[in-house]
C-alpha cells in the first residue's frame, strides 16, 4: 500500500504528495527512516566520544574499544542497506541520488523537526549544517540524542533510558498507533528523506 494516498496536505506539497503515493510503501519508508537514525545515532556517539577523550587517552583506547565500535557501526550499516534495498527501483534511485548530496539533508521538513526536537538547528551553533562537509556518508544528517554539541546546551547527557524513551517515541509516531497511513509525522519526514532533488520541469511547487 502506498504512502499518503488518503493524506489531507497543504496545497504546497501536494505534487510531492502524489509522487510518493504510487511508489513508496510505508513500511519500507519507516525501515529505512529507523535504520538511518540508529546509524546516525552511532556516528554522534562516537564523534562525541572522539571530542570528550583526550589526545592521550586515545592512544590507550583498547583495539578491542575501536573493533567493538566498528562492529556496531558495520552492523547498522547493514541493516540500513537491507532497509533500503526493499524500496521500489524509482523511488531508490531517487533515494541514492539524494544521499550522494553531501548536504541532503539541509532541506525544509528535516530542519523543521530538528529545531522542533531541540536540535542544533534550534540554536545558533552551526553543527548540522557542518555535518555536510564531511562528505556524503550515510550516517550523517541532523541532531539524535548523541550529539555532543546538543548534550553540552543541556548541561548533562541522557541517561540510557531516555534515549530508549526518545527512540520509542519516534517509532510511535511513525507507526501512528498502527495507522502510519496516516500520521502526519510520516508524512514530514517521507518528503525529507525521500522527496527528489528536483521536481519535474512541468511542475511550479518545490519540496520545501
Ligand atoms: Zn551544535
Ligand atoms: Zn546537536
Ligand atoms: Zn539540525
Amino acid at each position: 500500500m502506498g504512502i499518503f494516498r488518503r493524506s489531507r496536505t497543504p496545497r504546497g506539497v501536494s505534487w510531492n504528495v502524489n509522487y510518493l503515493s504510487n511508489i513508496l510503501n510505508t513500511n519500507n519508508a519507516i525501515d529505512v527512516i529507523i535504520a538511518e537514525h540508529a546509524l546516525r545515532e552511532q556516528v554522534q556517539r562516537e564523534e562525541a566520544s572522539d571530542i570528550r577523550t583526550a589526545a592521550c587517552e586515545k592512544l590507550m583506547a583498547t583495539e578491542d574499544q575501536k573493533t567493538q565500535s566498528e562492529n556496531v557501526k558495520s552492523t547498522l550499516e547493514q541493516a540500513l542497506y537491507r532497509a533500503v534495498s526493499m524500496l521500489e527501483p524509482p523511488i531508490k534511485l531517487v533515494y541514492d541520488a539524494l544521499r550522494r548530496e553531501p548536504n541532503w539533508f539541509m532541506r525544509g521538513p528535516l530542519i523543521e523537526y530538528c529545531i522542533d526536537s531541540g536540535g542544533c538547528c534550534s540554536r545558533q551553533c552551526g553543527c548540522c549544517a557542518k555535518r555536510c562537509f564531511l562528505g556524503a556518508h550515510k550516517g550523517q544528517g541532523h541532531c539524535t540524542s548523541e550529539c555532543w554539541c546538543c548534550a553540552e546546551y543541556r548541561g548533562c547527557e541522557l541517561s540510557s533510558q531516555q534515549k530508549k524513551d526518545i527512540r520509542e517515541s519516534m517509532e510511535a509516531r511513525l507507526r501512528y498507533r498502527g495507522n502510519c497511513e496516516h500520521s502526519p509525522y510520516l508524512l514530514r519526514m517521507a518528503s525529507g528523506f525521500f522527496g527528489p532533488l528536483k521536481p519535474p520541469k512541468h511542475k511550479k511547487t518545490w519540496w520545501f
